[in-house]
């Protein structure tokens, strides 16, 4: 007998990101011949450095391929709690800090631990794409805020303070800012934090993912560092994917309040156990090791966001703001809109630009709408800048071609 499967409710509404979606057909696409430029994916293009493979052979070698302690070794912890102090200023205590595959396990298991049916989750728009689906599998419901490019895309005291309620739990911010790039000043931060001060029962996660790839000098703050108060509310996540080009490698970490911790403990107990012994010596020694070649990897990162930003804004009917970090631009493409193809097809959205585009030059980049604000359309440009500009010489041919 044949049975159909039947989703259960909480992920009935869930697909996978559109962001693999368009790097799953871009790449079908180069395996067809065609000439593909793939600008979707978030991962950097840098290979991750010799002493940490080395670390990692090392483990191996040392035989350190057994299950270790649930959320991370004593030594990984200890390599956690001594980044946390030394670039961020957080004094965490050894129950303070937890470990797994990657920062979304760490905003997994905090939304798991945390949230009860009808929960609210504050979530400043445009965000990452796993934000709202983990919020709602976790049993809670997504409250985005709007945040325009008019803004910075960044989220203004007046409508956090609008967005609570007494359901709130969380308020989830990201700086800088996967899609936009967009991050958070001293400034910008301390203005909301007033607004939590008046709202003890909502409590701050931060997603500090980007926090190496920070661009023109602008200095990277994390909240708990200017608001200590909020120590028994605030969980900061951070993570080796992007700092260390270490995407495969998965690791994630976070440090909080204890009792939250312990509850994230026993989501990943029940899901993943430990991360991979062999990984965690890894990070151990990127976070411990020498972080000089940073440097040397944001100014490329810097130069090649200028010369996207630079040919995305000599295209008519684009605009992109410079973002401060991470390495994204989010250009809107709203002066394209109703235009008409070559093809005779009028391009109504963003995410009909995106697909034409992909048609007519084979340049794969994702729309607005996937991360929740369009008319736009997000540029990875972690790619070589001799890819770059042939990309941008496509993007401003096929957009010459509209009438
Ligand atoms: N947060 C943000 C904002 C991201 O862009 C990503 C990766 N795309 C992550 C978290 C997850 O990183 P990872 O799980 O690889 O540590």
């Amino acid at each position: 007998m044949n049975s159909i499967f039947r989703p259960a409710s909480r992920i009935e509404d869930l697909g996978v990101s559109e962001i693999l979606a368009i790097t799953a057909r871009a790449a079908a696409l180069k395996r067809d011949g065609r000439p593909v430029i793939a600008l979707g994916a978030g991962e950097p293009d840098f290979d991750t450095p010799d002493h940490v493979k080395e670390a990692a052979i090392a483990a191996i070698r040392r035989g350190e391929t057994k299950y270790t302690n649930l959320d991370g070794s004593p030594l990984l912890k200890r390599a956690i709690r001594d980044k946390f102090l030394r670039e961020n200023g957080l004094d965490f205590g050894p129950d303070e800090v937890t470990a797994g595959a990657g920062a979304k396990q760490m905003l997994y298991n905090a939304m798991m631990a945390s949230l009860d049916p009808g929960d609210e989750v504050i979530i400043p728009t445009p965000c990452w794409t796993s934000y709202f689906d983990i919020v709602r599998i976790a049993g809670g419901v997504p409250v985005a805020i709007p945040c325009p490019g008019e803004g910075g895309f960044r989220l203004s005291p007046a409508a956090l303070e609008a967005a609570i309620t007494p359901r709130t739990r969380w308020l989830l911010l990201n700086s800088p800012s996967n899609p936009t790039g967009a991050a958070y000043a001293e400034r910008d931060y301390r203005a909301l934090l007033e607004v939590l001060d008046r709202h003890p029962h909502v409590w701050l996660m931060v997603d500090d993912m980007y926090e190496h790839l920070v661009y023109d000098g602008f200095r990277f703050v994390t909240p708990l560092a200017l608001d200590p108060s909020l120590k028994d509310r605030c969980l900061t996540i951070n993570g080796v994917s992007k700092a260390y080009a270490m995407t495969g490698w998965r690791l994630g970490y976070a440090g909080g309040p204890a009792g939250l911790i312990a509850g994230m403990a026993v989501v990943q107990s029940q899901s993943t156990s430990c991360p991979c012994s062999v990984t965690q010596a890894a990070a151990i020694a990127a976070l411990d090791g020498p972080q000089d070649f940073l440097a040397a990897r944001r100014d490329s990162f810097a130069a090649r966001r200028d010369l996207v930003v630079d040919a995305l804004n000599r295209i008519d009917g684009i605009q992109c703001r410079r973002p401060e970090g991470a390495f994204y631009a989010f250009a809107s493409c709203a002066g394209i809109l109703g235009r008409t193809t070559p093809g005779g097809k009028v391009l109504e959205s963003d995410r009909d630009f995106c697909a034409w585009l992909l048609d007519e030059v084979d340049v794969a980049v994702v729309p607005g709408s996937a991360f929740g604000l369009s008319p736009y359309f997000r540029i990875s440009y972690a790619t070589s800048a001799a890819e770059l500009t042939e990309a941008m010489t496509r993007i401003g041919d096929a957009c010459g071609r509209l009438t």
